[in-house]
């Protein structure tokens, strides 16, 4: 023990980065050389789609930049690659841990393994500090004056908005402050190939701050073939942007932006205090909705061969880049639940598959939204028209001609069913299972 180098480790997960990073804060106050760390966590890798899956490949390609400011500073990443629990003890048996700093995570599957690093640390008599970092509110810092979670979006916001104070969006300079890091030699990171994946070609980009576009987002984010959108969620995903950093520009330049941001931290409220969404609909009884399931309709979902051209290019976007704009999202989502009568859970699970920018609050709750089973949710009888959303939003089918190049072709499909018939069914079958009257 006594020879082994006494060390505070820095355990990194969704906050790629090493400027404004509350976590890394605290372990640099420590009093000890901070050791940083990355886990290539198996639980999770086993379950992914090899051997190309963009985001372990975004993961890495941050990691690489971080690798090259660690260097600069005199230290070097320590990427790991296991159980996390194995990845732990063989730090142990190489350093003499202090403590273990880190940055909060809220999905379920996080929250149990905190929880079984933190027995092990305390069974080691190591610290285990875990902040607050990638929201601004998080588990029950904004609720109703009773203390209870709130379910409706738009008073959650106003409430938001009345506690957010200058400090919740400080800056944490940890990026000046890099000199505190263990010194020592570079240590490669394992090829992506050691961790069983393979490089798509995919390229880094940092995220790029706010633009003058920005002060026209409201006007501009809802059409697909426009860059009205920030295009930062897979940036928030893995925290290589800080969500303080963002909230303060978009501030100064679109309150309808920092309405979406508080967005994303109102699905994440809703996971931690209602974790049983993962599974269920919010509301109970959509859950005795009788799918459709139609394994073939399912597929031609999934490729983009509905013959509704925005739903097709929206599925095409998404499998061809990783990302589908939110409008689309809209879009998508909806035609599945409702025109299909396919059980969001599907689809939910081939956006969690395919989107670069997946989260599980998010994505579970756009998913609950689109479907009606939401907590705030589109009402049942909201169906979305593709054509009248087409007019809309892609008059011009810009978008569409983008990913649809076939569409005036006759090998583009005919409509997989048609609307107004997919519309009563649709109605008739919700009504059915939320006992309304159907008369
Ligand atoms: P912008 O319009 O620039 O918004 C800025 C940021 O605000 C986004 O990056 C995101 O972090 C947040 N945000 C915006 N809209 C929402 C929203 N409705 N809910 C929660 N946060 C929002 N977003 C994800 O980050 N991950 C997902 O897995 C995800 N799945 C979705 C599934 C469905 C069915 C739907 C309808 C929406 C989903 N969204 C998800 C929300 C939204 O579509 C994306 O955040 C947005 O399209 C990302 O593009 P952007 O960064 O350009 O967004």
């Amino acid at each position: 023990m006594q020879d082994k180098p006494e060390v505070s480790v820095m355990w990194f997960r969704r906050d790629l980065r090493w400027d404004d990073n509350v976590g890394l804060y605290h372990a640099l106050q420590s009093g000890y050389l901070v050791l940083p760390v990355f886990i290539f966590d198996t639980d999770i890798l086993h379950d992914l789609s090899k051997p190309i899956d963009k985001r372990v490949e975004f993961i890495y390609l941050a990691l690489q930049q971080m690798q090259k400011q660690c260097i600069k500073a005199g230290s070097s990443l320590k990427v790991l690659y296991g159980r996390v629990s194995d990845c732990f003890n063989q730090l142990f048996d190489a350093y003499n841990v202090k403590a273990v700093y880190t940055n909060n995570d809220y999905e379920p599957y996080a929250m149990q393994r905190d929880k079984g690093i933190a027995l092990l640390l305390k069974r080691k008599n190591i610290a285990f500090y875990s902040f607050k970092d990638q929201v601004i509110f998080e588990k029950d810092e904004v609720v109703k004056d009773d203390g209870k979670p709130y379910t409706v979006y738009t008073p959650y916001s106003r409430k938001w908005k009345a506690l957010l104070k200058e400090n919740d969006l400080k800056n944490y300079a940890t990026e000046k402050q890099l000199n505190a890091l263990y010194p020592c030699k570079a240590i490669p990171l394992p090829g992506l190939e050691e961790i069983g994946f393979c490089s798509s070609g995919m390229v880094w980009h940092p995220a790029p701050p706010l633009d003058a576009r920005m002060l026209q987002y409201h006007n501009t984010r809802d059409y697909p073939a426009l860059h009205g959108t920030t295009r930062l969620s897979v940036h928030l995903r893995f925290g290589t942007l800080s969500i303080r950093k963002l909230v303060k520009e978009a501030m100064t330049l679109n309150e309808v932006l920092v309405n979406e941001l508080i967005w994303r931290e109102f699905y994440q409220m809703i996971l931690w205090h209602f974790p049983r969404v993962v599974n269920e609909s919010f509301k109970k009884e959509y859950d005795a909705i009788e799918w459709r399931n139609n394994k073939e309709e399912f597929e031609r979902w999934c490729k983009g061969t509905t013959g509704y051209p925005i739903v097709d290019a929206g599925m095409r976007e998404l499998n061809e880049t990783g990302y589908m704009h939110n409008r689309v999202r809209m879009i998508c989502a909806s035609f599945l639940t409702k025109h299909l009568l396919c059980d969001w859970r599907r689809g939910e699970a081939y956006f969690a598959q395919k989107l670069l920018d997946y989260d599980l609050a998010a994505n579970n709750g756009g998913w609950q939204w689109a479907a009606g089973c939401g907590c705030d949710a589109a009402p049942y009888f909201r169906i979305f028209n593709p054509t009248l959303q087409t007019e809309k939003f892609d008059k011009k089918l810009e978008y569409i001609k983008k990913y649809v190049p076939e569409l005036d072709r006759l090998d583009y499909p005919l409509p997989i069913v048609e609307h107004s018939f997919a519309r009563i069914r649709c109605l008739e079958t919700y009504k059915k299972a939320l006992l309304l009257n159907t008369t």
